[in-house]
């Protein structure tokens, strides 16, 4: 019966409307910024003439993630001066230009309790700090006196990198800050004084004047800021902007000195690293989460952007986003653990496979997942030591994005104490020429020591091989006869010679495809020398065949073939075509029917594996 258009489709929530469903931070940031559009309390700065021009109804947020999306709701691409929030950066790019022991030795770094653009030093006679003016115009100092006449370029582009845009300048605030930075001039010349800024203060002041003045959005400040939260690495285009440790060092700073004299209060209530300008610009880094960047010209009493507080306040209220109540189980990072016993990765003659049953222990193999941190590469040493960790221990990594340089570090330790206590370190899913492996190699005592491979099939196959190799249980591989072949087990001599006569030899060539995925299955193959890989169409592996197994043998059941098979080496098989089959079938229906018999026992066998696999991947 049709459903009458007035009335709700049985299975729609009441209250249901047509509009589609939003991811929940969207939701909340269109939400925040609802609440606090109309709250017009605070005043736009007038101290700089050409501020005092800005809107006060703008209000624009974004949120850029470190996988490279930016959500954006309201003004969240209008464009205004960056103001105090170009201090963060110009403080990561003296570090990163000149050396932390060359800007500390000019810039302190302790909250100042002081005004912005207070002009006193520390008992050093240095800046407080390099979120003041006084510290800002050094660290312009420093660059300029690497740099000069590049300075601010170099500070642009830096600036237009972390942004993932080129940024301009607005020229009206740029002058009418150079018109009216009394205050700022004397404090560049009080630096000169003190040996801070070298020579050509107007030069230095100029610097600052203008990176004050670059203009941005929203959205620049919330994907600057996850560039911060992402180790320095833009995450919409991948650029290295900043090293890990400037940045550390970025927000540290940040979160004692960001928020003028409301930093304590703000670490406090909203714990986020976070820097404003009194253009009204805020940014919010929470490490490896979110970058953020609101603006609003109204501020408050201590200069930070009214609306912009608020709603970072609510945010990190509303979502539990304080940078020190963080949750995590390092438990996760380990998605299987087993030792080669439980499954059988390849087909290996029947003596090889005792073996290794037999010495199963002597291959331990740990699937991982996640980034690796710290606290979880201490987890899976203490998991893999607490039992005997054999000839070899395989790491899987292919699941692993990101190792931190703690983690590295510990792993190359873990590496050499398993390889003088005996234990071979195998790692899977990872290139020698990779990022992951150059960095676990700047710690590793004997590179050499450790195997790598890109598949993990590969590196559980080489290790078997060492294995069976060690125990003497290599063997040349003799042909394999009809009569010994799995598929047939059972039959009688008179059934074998019978079957014998309708099969063809075939030989093929290392590299030749035997079968190929979808064409029509018309024959069954027994391998008598050599071996062969069953691959997907995309190449994947599925088995690896050793004399004395069928293959193509679901043809005895119907359909088209499922996947491609090669040869690996000279291969020679014996061929039986399904219509000659029918023949034997119908002259000995006894003997077709323990084939078929011996088929699903071994079809059987292969979904056994199949579930220990998957067992072993949801077990731990
Ligand atoms: N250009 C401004 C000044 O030095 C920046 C102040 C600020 O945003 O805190 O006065």
């Amino acid at each position: 019966m049709a459903c009458p258009m007035n009335q709700a489709l049985p299975n729609a929530p009441s209250g249901a409307t047509d509009q589609p469903a939003k991811p929940p931070l969207l939701a909340f940031l269109e939400q925040a910024h609802a609440r606090y559009r109309d709250d017009f309390s605070g005043a736009v700065a007038n101290y700089i003439p050409e501020l005092n021009k800005a809107d006060p109804a703008r209000f624009g947020v974004a949120i850029a993630t470190i996988d490279g999306h930016v959500y954006e709701v309201g003004d969240s691409a209008y464009p205004f001066t960056i103001q105090s929030v170009s201090k963060a950066f110009v403080f990561g790019l003296a570090l990163e230009l000149l050396g932390a022991d060359h800007v500390e030795s000019f810039v302190g770094v302790e909250p100042s309790g002081e005004a912005f653009n207070s002009i006193r030093l520390n008992a050093n006679n240095q800046p407080f700090n390099p979120m003041v003016n006084a510290g800002a115009i050094a660290c312009s100092g420093l660059i300029y006196a690497a740099r000069r006449d590049e300075a601010f370029e170099l500070i642009r582009s830096i600036l237009g990198r972390c942004a993932g845009r080129d940024l301009d300048v607005d020229e009206s605030v740029y002058q009418s800050e150079t018109a009216t930075g009394d205050r700022n001039r004397a404090i560049g010349w009080m630096l000169r004084n003190y040996g801070i800024v070298k020579d050509n203060v107007d030069a230095v002041l100029d610097v600052y004047f203008r990176q004050c003045a670059i203009l941005v959005s929203a959205r620049d400040l919330a994907v600057m800021a996850a560039t911060l939260a992402n180790g320095g690495v833009n995450p919409l285009t991948g650029d290295p902007v900043l090293s890990p440790l400037a940045v550390a060092r970025v927000l540290s700073v940040m979160t004692s000195s960001g928020m003028y004299d409301y930093a304590g209060e703000w670490v406090y209530r909203v714990g986020m690293p976070a820097k404003s300008g009194v253009g009204g610009g805020i940014i919010a880094a929470l490490p490896s989460q979110i970058g953020l960047g609101t603006y609003s010209p109204l501020l408050d009493e201590h200069g930070n952007s009214a609306r912009g507080l608020r709603l970072c306040e609510a945010l990190s209220a509303h979502f539990d986003l304080h940078v020190l109540n963080r949750a995590n189980d390092v438990r996760t990072c380990i998605v299987a653990d087993y030792d080669v016993g439980r499954l059988q990765r390849r087909g290996r003659q029947p003596h090889e496979q005792k073996l290794l049953e037999e010495q199963a222990s002597t291959i331990r193999i740990m699937e991982l997942t996640g980034t690796l941190a710290f606290s979880n590469v201490d987890y899976i040493a203490r998991r893999l030591l607490a039992h005997d960790t054999g000839l070899f221990t395989v790491l899987d990594l292919r699941r692993v994005p990101l190792i931190t340089t703690a983690a590295a570090k510990m792993l190359a330790d873990l590496f050499d104490s398993l390889s003088s206590s005996g234990t071979r370190p195998v790692l899977a899913g990872i290139e020698r020429d990779s990022r992951h492996f150059r960095q676990l190699q700047a710690f590793l005592t004997d590179s050499g020591a450790i195997r790598t491979f890109s598949l993990l099939d590969e590196a559980i196959e080489w290790a078997e091989d060492q294995v069976i190799f060690r125990y003497g249980g290599f063997s040349q591989i003799t042909d394999v006869p009809l009569a010994e072949q799995e598929l047939l087990k059972g039959l009688a001599p008179e059934d074998i010679a019978d079957l014998e006569v309708l099969c063809e030899t075939r030989s093929y060539h290392p590299g030749e495809r035997i079968i190929a995925c979808g064409d029509e299955a018309d024959s069954v193959f027994f391998l008598q020398r050599g071996m062969v890989s069953v691959k997907l169409a995309e190449g994947v592996r599925l088995a690896t065949l050793v004399p004395g197994t069928a293959f193509g043998e679901l043809a005895l059941i119907g359909g088209p073939r499922s996947a491609d098979v090669f040869a690996d080496n000279a291969v020679l098989c014996r061929r039986v075509p399904l219509d000659t089959f029918d023949d034997f079938r119908m002259r000995r229906p006894f003997a077709a029917e323990i084939i078929v018999r011996n088929l699903a026992q071994l079809l059987a066998h292969r979904l056994l594996q199949a579930n220990t696999k998957i067992d072993l991947l949801s077990a731990n």
